[in-house]
Formats: C-alpha cells, sequence, structure tokens
C-alpha cells in the first residue's frame, strides 16, 4: 500500500510520552496531518530521570533539541549493591521540563481515518493485549539529602532500588519489584545503606506508576490492521529497565518506515534493532529463574551492552553483583 498520497497521509498518534511526542516532531516536518491525542493534561512526570546521554543527543538533534539544555547531572558513580563503577553514559535530565516543551509544539486534535499509533506505554491501548504481559508496579518520591551525587542501586533477583540526584540536594527516589510491598522494603534497605533518611528530609511529592518488562520479541503483534505500536507498547524496554532512548528510537524508526513507505519492514527493523535488548531480557529471566550456567553464558554479553550504554564494569563486577543477590 502507497501511504503517502501526495503528502495527504492522516496520522494519528495516541500517547504524547517519550516515543509520541519525539514521533510528533519527526512527522510533522514531512506530513501536515498528524494529530495528537493524550489522556493527560500535563506531561508524566512520575520520574524516568535517567538517558544515555550519546545516543539522547543524536536522536534529539533531528528535531532540533539539544538535550544539553535539559541536563541536571552528569554523576561520577553508580554505586550498585555496594560496588562502586564508573558511569560512562548516564545522564541525569529534566524528562518534564523536555516534554512541556514538545507539548508546547504539538498540537492536539484528533484526526479521523489513516494511520493510529499506539504509544500509551505500558497502557498498550490500542493494541491487543498481550498474553502472559509482565508489568512491574513502581514506587517513587522526590526527597531533599545531603548525599554525595553519585547513583544509589540496592538490586535484588526480582527488581530494585534506586537513588538518582537531581541537583541542589534534591534526589529521585524509587523501586520497582513484583509488588508494591517488595518495592517499599528495598527502598528501605536503600535508605539504610546509603544514608537517605526520610525522617531527617522531606517528601516533596511521591506516586506510583508501572513498567513493561518484556523484549519486544514478546510484545507482538505491534501492527493490527492500520494501527502501530510505538515505545514500551511493543517491549522498547532493556532487562535493565532503560526504556527512554529506546522509545525515541523505535519512534524513529517507525518514523522512516513511514517515509519509505516500508511499512511491511517495521516488524523486522524493531527485531534487528532491538536484539540487545532481547539478550538482557534471557539474561534476566536466567537470574530470576535460578538457571546459573545460562546466565554465566550470557554475562559478557551483557557487560558489553551495558558498559557501552551505561557504567563501566568487567566481567567479574557483574559475577560478584549477582553472587550477591537475593
Ligand atoms: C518509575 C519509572 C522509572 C523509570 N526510569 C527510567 C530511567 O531512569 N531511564 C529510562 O531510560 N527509562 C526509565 N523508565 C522507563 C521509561 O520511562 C519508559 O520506558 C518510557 O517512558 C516509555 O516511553 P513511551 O513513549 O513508550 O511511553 P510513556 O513515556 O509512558 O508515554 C505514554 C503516554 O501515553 C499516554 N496515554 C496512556 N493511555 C492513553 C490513552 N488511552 N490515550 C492517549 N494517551 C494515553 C500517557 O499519558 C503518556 O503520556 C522508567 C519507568 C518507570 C515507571
Amino acid at each position: 500500500m502507497a501511504i503517502i498520497e501526495g503528502g495527504a497521509m492522516k496520522i494519528q498518534i495516541y500517547g504524547a510520552g517519550m516515543a509520541g511526542s519525539f514521533l510528533y516532531m519527526l512527522l510533522k516536518q514531512e506530513f501536515g496531518n498528524v494529530g495528537m491525542k493524550d489522556t493527560r493534561k500535563n506531561p508524566d512526570c512520575r520520574c524516568a530521570w535517567g538517558i544515555a546521554y550519546r545516543q539522547a543527543k543524536e536522536l534529539y538533534k533531528r528535531i532540533g533539541i539539544k538535550i544539553d539544555d535539559y541536563i541536571l547531572i552528569k554523576p561520577k558513580y553508580a554505586i550498585t549493591n555496594g560496588l562502586k563503577l564508573k558511569n560512562k553514559n548516564i545522564a541525569i535530565f529534566d524528562r518534564k521540563k523536555l516534554l512541556e516543551d514538545l507539548w508546547d509544539e504539538i498540537e492536539f486534535k484528533e484526526l479521523d481515518g489513516g494511520l493510529k499509533i499506539d504509544a500509551t506505554g505500558f497502557k498498550r491501548a490500542f493494541l491487543p493485549k498481550i498474553e502472559n504481559d509482565r508489568i512491574y508496579p513502581t514506587i517513587q518520591s522526590i526527597e531533599e539529602h545531603d548525599v554525595d551525587e553519585n547513583i544509589y542501586v540496592h538490586a535484588r533477583k526480582t527488581g530494585y532500588a534506586w537513588a538518582f540526584p537531581l541537583g541542589d540536594k534534591r534526589w529521585h527516589i524509587g523501586a520497582g519489584d513484583l509488588s508494591d510491598e517488595r518495592a517499599r522494603e528495598l527502598i528501605e534497605v536503600l535508605r539504610q545503606k546509603y544514608g537517605f533518611d526520610l525522617k531527617e528530609s522531606g517528601s516533596v511529592c511521591s506516586c506510583k506508576s508501572k513498567i513493561r518488562l518484556l523484549p519486544p520479541s514478546a510484545c507482538r503483534p505491534f501492527i493490527v490492521n492500520d494501527t502501530y505500536g510505538v515505545g514500551e507498547v511493543i517491549g522498547c524496554v532493556s532487562g535493565a529497565g532503560e526504556g527512554n532512548v529506546p522509545s525515541l528510537r523505535s519512534a524513529e524508526i517507525l518514523y522512516e518506515c513511514i517515509v519509505e513507505d516500508k511499512l511491511n519492514e517495521y516488524e523486522s527493523r524493531i527485531l534487528k534493532e532491538f536484539d540487545w535488548i532481547e539478550e538482557e531480557h534471557e539474561f534476566v529471566n536466567a537470574v530470576q529463574s535460578g538457571k546459573k550456567l545460562k546466565a554465566l553464558l550470557k554475562l559478557p554479553r551483557v557487560v558489553a551492552i551495558e558498559s557501552k550504554r551505561s557504567v563501566e564494569q568487567s566481567v567479574g563486577d557483574l559475577f560478584r553483583l549477582l553472587r550477591g543477590l537475593k
């Protein structure tokens, strides 16, 4: 099907989060007829302050955004279960401000007909439900603490708690696990281990959310009739919970398929691009189900992936970390 008919193609995006807002800006440069609808009145601010800096810089350049304008801090170290790892590529950015600036440029309206894009994150509101979907609850808050500005993580096999510095002694503290209760337990340990004492500080705000932790191959179909999924809807979240840049990149792939009139290649291009996410999830599954040999065999590959995307680490580092996981 030729989808671009003299520029008259209509495209309706649902969900103006990371993937949807980026896709909108890319498409707007080519087509006049792009609609956007979001159920929220303001961008989601639940968190997701960490971003793979190099990749984000290149992607946002395509729509004229300088990611440096939104970077709050680039922490020197990520301290994970006591292990001090040098941060290579994680920047903490003001995601809410970035989305607010994009929303100012977006025309929120609903068009009939044409392509429908499901960019509704974990909700996957317009594509069929995923059998055996894996959606983890998260809880998070913003607090004030006087602690060295590094990233702090306390992990166990099924989830982890984090503390991200936001500058000016503000911190984003949260956790995701199989249940709220388990997430709260993780946060308690994080507080004790690294000195984030809630009694000595105040909580500025707190909220709950969810994250889909399934790789793209398990989130098919990506396409039903004229509806195409993008971002977390189709599992663009790494085994470590990194979903910001993968969502942007999936939007870029969808954009390329639209302008090249190659939507029939969308699924295969996504699967090819995110084979590293597949590998990370296989590793996490092996760890969680106690398949030690499989986890060990996957370990060097995960170290290679994450050393490029996030923090410097060796096979020995990750091995020690795994051995201590409860
Ligand atoms: C607590 C938490 C912390 C995280 N931390 C990080 C992090 O530090 N770094 C990282 O890389 N990733 C992180 N992630 C993952 C990352 O936030 C997501 O993977 C990423 O935002 C997904 O982008 P998206 O565009 O697919 O969906 P989202 O950014 O979630 O956007 C979905 C949009 O769809 C809208 N919507 C929902 N339903 C409808 C509907 N029916 N109609 C219209 N609109 C709808 C929502 O309002 C929202 O605006 C975190 C996730 C959570 C939950």
